[in-house]
Parts: structure tokens; C-alpha cells; sequence
């Protein structure tokens, strides 16, 4: 390998890596945003409440419904930015485990892929 190649590996591993880490600020960023909108909808929904606690409840189910949606997308971008990383979090003690553990090493739970998005569906608990 000729020095030249060896400068463009180096700077084409450097483009890589701040590629990398904007994605992750982009993630965290985006993540975020989700949980300032959760924290208004829940006061969106006190607020309701307040106002007209004689409300049919199946009025709070669209509020209720926008909260679990946005709960999924900011696990879903978790887990996207701990790939990033070079990492996963164990869905059953939270513990940060290398990806390419198939089960945590703290708790044995089995961890799930990234791509795997009805594992992470099925045992969401935020
Ligand atoms: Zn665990």
C-alpha cells in the first residue's frame, strides 16, 4: 500500500466517523424534540381534564395514542443511535451491552437486533 492510499483511508475513516457522529447529534436531537412534545400532551391532557373532567375518557384515547406512538419512534432512534455507537441497551435491566452480544451480561436477557422492530414493540416499558 502506497502512502497516498494510505492518506486516503485515513481521511476516508475520518469522513466516516463525522459522518457518524452527526447522525447521532441528529438523533439525539430529533429524540429530543420527542420527549418535549410527550411532556406537553401529558399537560395538554391535565389541562383537558381540568377543564372538563366529565369528558367521555375515549377523548384522551387520541392524546394517549400520539404518546405510545412517540414512546416507539424515540426507542426505535435509541436504538438506532446505540448502533451508532457500537452499542445496545438490555430491554430488561438497561444495562449498555457491546452489539454484538446476543444476551446482556449482567442479566442473560436475550438483546435485540436492531432491525428487529416487533422485539422492541413487544417488550417496550418506558
Ligand atoms: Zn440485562
Amino acid at each position: 500500500m502506497s502512502i497516498i492510499d494510505k492518506f486516503n483511508d485515513a481521511q476516508r475513516a475520518v469522513a466516516e466517523k463525522s459522518k457518524s457522529v452527526s447522525e447521532a447529534n441528529n438523533l439525539k436531537r430529533k429524540i429530543l424534540y420527542e420527549e418535549e412534545r410527550i411532556v406537553e400532551i401529558f399537560a395538554d391532557i391535565g389541562k383537558k381534564y381540568y377543564k372538563n373532567p366529565n369528558d367521555d375518557p375515549a377523548e384522551f384515547k387520541v392524546f394517549c395514542d400520539d404518546i405510545d406512538t412517540r414512546r416507539r419512534r424515540i426507542k426505535r432512534m435509541r436504538n438506532e443511535l446505540n448502533g451508532i455507537r457500537g452499542y445496545k441497551v438490555c430491554p430488561k435491566c438497561d444495562a449498555e451491552v457491546n452489539d454484538r452480544f446476543q444476551f446482556c451480561g449482567r442479566c442473560g436477557a436475550r438483546l435485540p437486533d436492531v432491525e428487529d422492530a416487533d422485539f422492541l414493540i413487544e417488550t417496550e416499558q418506558l
